[in-house]
């Protein structure tokens, strides 16, 4: 049997060959799910002269990838336990990767390509059964390519799993498991030329539930035990969602509901027509499992409740309405659960996607790859003033569209040096100076990235102030210049505490040594992502006023002569104690 790749499912392949012509360089490859990654992978094995081996996570994916190899009449080794076959035979082995790292001492041959799907559950953690499959086949070859493939290079927790991106920028660090990204397909394409089905996202008119007010870890999750609180106080919305989704259900052939917790599940579960819904968790044994899964195909359930176990590499095409009633930390996991109802199906036409937990997500944001912080956040583009690069960062933006603020830290921008060498450009758009040698470093620097010395930790800095006598600790919430009535060339910056309070303090603009100070701290922090500009007289401050960027924290001294003389102030502050116009830590 033949079979004809669809364009981008050739231009992955052609991609990786070319790629792996020039280096050995762990590469990874971005496909949205139901974008055919089966057929990329079987036709990388076609074409492979020596050795090589598929690996995956789960017994069904490794099945689905060596089925669809096979179907085009090509001979292939399975090595998996529970599909009780374990062969290395053939020139292409498909293997779970369990079983394969139980039985290394078998992996005894040259082998010239490891190709990983769903790679994004790659750590590089070298304990991890990846990391032990990936050593053995090294010391046969150790020219060995490794090529994952996903559809979400980046999960919470870990982070993204790449280092370099095609386009021109950087993801993870270069201790990534992959270094490069060779190709990337948008889900957006995938629905524009019809390989996906379209998504109908409701708003959801009724009560909904509000994770926001949970405090989360840095990585935007919450507690299960938070969410149940929260849960058990809004079991009336509970009820009044699962009323609506029943009634949405009637024009559906399958519903997915996302539960936040196992009780949630269970409450949500208990609304549903008996005979008609199942619900898995994680502790549902597998057997159960698989019966539930192979029913709710054969649509003799019209409802599964899942709890965090279903929204990866699990396929019912027929799924088209999927509803949302927990939180999802980041847009990959977003479109995970929305892309469950995203594949082709006979008679499918969209698919009803209801977000009842107030995530605030748009199917096709793209990852921006940290917290999103305020619900009301929206991925914002900024330009690097250093090297051009259209950065994309969590961020605000007026009515008008405009972006108003943002919270990224670094450039991602990629730049090349004369020899071929590609490193992360440095422009920072909020630092940490480092007080021995003035060099920027990231806000939760420890240490100085160029001199190495320690950096002060700005919550000592403040614990030490509180405690003394002749100090005051302004929460900075702004901050106002005028020049002095006696000599318009000296200006005063006057700080403003949320409460009131107040301190000032004067930089003599006819001194190069108080200009230079200034500019220092003030320039480069200009209406952030702006082009930094010099400021060369205290006319040009003053007209810029509303542009400074205040600091967090002021500390001042009580002086005999002069009151209150700042003595320190903290910019881009990341620390335990809460900041102006800031609810809670
Ligand atoms: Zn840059
Ligand atoms: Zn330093």
């Amino acid at each position: 049997m033949t079979y004809v790749l669809r364009p981008y499912q050739q231009e992955a392949v052609d991609r990786t060959v070319a790629y792996f012509r020039t280096t050995s360089e762990p590469a990874l490859i971005v496909l949205p799910t139901g974008a055919g990654k089966s057929l990329v992978i079987a036709e990388l094995a076609r074409i492979a002269k020596q050795k090589i081996l598929v690996l995956a996570h789960v017994k069904e994916l490794v099945e689905q990838n060596a089925e669809k190899y096979c179907s085009f009449g090509l001979e292939a080794s399975i090595f998996s336990a529970g599909l009780k076959q374990k062969s290395l035979m053939q020139q292409v082995t498909f293997a779970s990767i369990q079983s394969l790292s139980r039985n290394i001492e078998q992996l005894n041959a040259h082998y010239s390509l490891v190709i990983i799907d769903e790679c994004h559950r790659v750590s590089g953690d070298k304990d991890s059964q990846y990391e032990k499959v990936i050593l053995a086949l090294k010391a046969h070859n150790p020219q060995l390519k490794i090529l994952g493939l996903t559809a979400t290079p980046y999960r919470m927790g870990i982070g993204w799993v790449y280092h370099r991106h095609y386009h021109g920028f950087v993801r993870g660090d270069k201790s990534s498991p992959f270094q490069e990204c060779i190709f990337e397909l948008p889900l957006r394409y995938m629905i524009k030329h019809h390989y996906l089905t379209p998504p109908r996202e409701v708003d959801a008119a009724i009560s909904h539930y509000d994770f926001s007010a949970l405090q989360s870890d840095s990585f935007g999750r919450y507690t299960g035990d938070d969410m149940n609180q929260l849960l058990a106080k809004n079991s009336r919305a509970t009820k009044a969602i699962m009323q609506q989704v029943i009634e949405y259900s009637e024009q559906r052939q399958g519903i997915m509901i996302f539960a936040a917790t196992v009780l949630h599940a269970n409450e949500v579960y208990g609304y549903l027509p008996a005979q008609q819904a199942a619900l898995i968790t994680g502790d549902t044994p597998n057997a159960e499992r698989d019966q539930i899964i192979m029913a709710f195909k054969q649509r003799k359930l019209k409802y599964l409740v899942n709890v965090s176990v279903l929204t990866t590499g699990f396929d019912a095409p027929h799924v088209d309405f999927i509803a949302i009633l927990r939180p999802t930390e980041s847009v990959s996991l977003y479109q995970q659960i929305v892309g469950r109802g995203l594949r082709l199906s006979e008679g499918k036409t969209d698919c009803l996607v209801i977000d009842y937990a107030g995530n605030g997500f748009d199917l096709f944001y793209p990852e921006v790859g940290s917290k999103k912080g305020d619900s009301d956040n929206v991925p914002v583009q900024v330009q690097c003033p250093g090297c051009g690069f259209a950065n994309i960062f969590w961020g605000k933006t007026d009515s008008q569209g405009k972006v108003t603020e943002h919270f990224g830290r670094r450039c991602q921008g990629l730049l090349e040096d004369d020899d071929g060498l590609k490193e992360q450009c440095d422009y920072r758009f909020r630092f940490k100076e480092c007080e021995a040698c003035g060099a920027e470093n990231d806000i939760a620097a420890r240490q100085c990235q160029t001199c190495h010395e320690v950096m002060a930790d700005p919550d000592d800095k403040l614990r030490a102030a509180l405690n003394l006598k002749d100090a005051l600790v302004l929460r900075c919430s702004g901050l106002s210049v005028n020049s002095l009535a006696s000599n318009e060339q000296i200006i005063k910056i006057t700080y403003y505490d949320e409460d009131g309070a107040s301190c000032d303090e004067v930089y003599d603009f006819a001194k190069p040594a108080a200009r230079y100070a200034f500019n220092k701290q003030f320039a480069k922090r200009t209406a952030q992502g702006q082009t930094p500009v010099e400021y060369k007289s205290a006319q040009q401050v003053i007209a810029a006023q509303l542009q400074l960027v205040a600091p967090d924290f002021v500390i001042a001294r009580k002086s005999k002569k002069y009151g209150w003389k700042v003595a320190d102030k903290l910019f881009d502050y990341q620390g335990n104690f809460r900041k102006a116009n800031q609810l809670s830590r």
